[in-house]
């Protein structure tokens, strides 16, 4: 909304293989995608080159984490630097399988951003909360404190993207409703205006993910601050188009 260009994020997580990302990309290929959309596709490491060789030149692609400085002994990890060498411009930092599963602290995640930035990437940045603080009333200020963190590292506001990604929602099937999602965005927005700056706020895109799928991403691409979505099984289908076209 509001001038903010509508962007689709896909989140394979550790999803693919050489022939399934043939096939899917050559659907991708074929299909009618709206050209006013941001696409980017967030591959396994693994397979970014071979995605970024198979996929539509317009789709751009993103690494599903990256590690916060360029090069040295880190058995296992890969950085900013690689990721860009193999022709990916986005990486995807915070999601809440590497916060919960990985034990990956907000501090962390804060200087894996400025290092990303610095590297040249852009970023999406995930914030949301787990269930139970949710129940608890404690949303705001979970995703606050998550925010600060990484807001605190955040150079240049033009090349981040904040992903509101509830933990419940997130490959449960159960989506934010349309209401729920445009009222923690607008404290998001509401936060960006405080902490940062009235122009950021206004020019930052949001967007939302869990569960998100073709039946249910009209209702809420039509909420002021929802400006696209992270979208992880249903990024996996043919018919991503159809969540890539939604606004039309
Ligand atoms: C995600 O992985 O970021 C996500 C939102 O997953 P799903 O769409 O499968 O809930």
């Amino acid at each position: 909304a509001a001038g903010r260009r509508f962007l689709v994020g896909g989140n394979w997580k550790m999803n693919g293989s050489k022939a399934s990302i043939a096939e899917l990309a050559k659907a991708w290929g074929a299909a009618k995608v709206d050209d006013n959309v941001e696409v980017v596709i967030g591959a396994p490491a693994l397979y970014l080159d071979y995605v970024r060789q198979q996929l539509p030149a317009s789709f751009a692609t993103a690494a599903q984490n990256s590690y916060k400085v360029a090069s040295g002994a880190f058995t296992g990890e890969i950085s900013p630097a690689m990721i860009k060498d193999v022709g990916a411009d986005w990486v995807i930092l915070g999601h809440s399988e590497r916060r919960h599963i990985f034990k990956e602290a907000d501090e962390l995640i804060g200087e894996k951003v400025q290092h990303a930035l610095e590297s040249g990437l852009k970023v999406i940045a995930c914030v949301g909360e787990l269930l139970e603080e949710r129940e608890a009333g404690d949303t705001q200020k979970v995703v606050d404190r998550q925010m600060h963190a990484i807001a605190g590292h955040v150079s240049d506001w033009s090349r981040v993207v904040i992903a509101y990604e509830p933990v419940w929602a997130i490959g449960t099937g159960k989506t934010a409703s349309p209401e729920q999602a445009q009222e923690v965005h607008a404290n998001i927005r509401a936060w960006l205006k405080t902490n940062v700056s009235e122009d950021v706020a206004a020019a930052t895109r949001i967007i939302y993910g869990g569960s998100v799928k073709p039946a249910n991403c009209v209702e809420l691409s039509k909420k002021e601050d929802v400006d696209g979505f992270l979208v992880g099984g249903a990024s996996l289908k043919p018919d991503f188009v159809d969540i890539i076209n939604c606004t039309r």
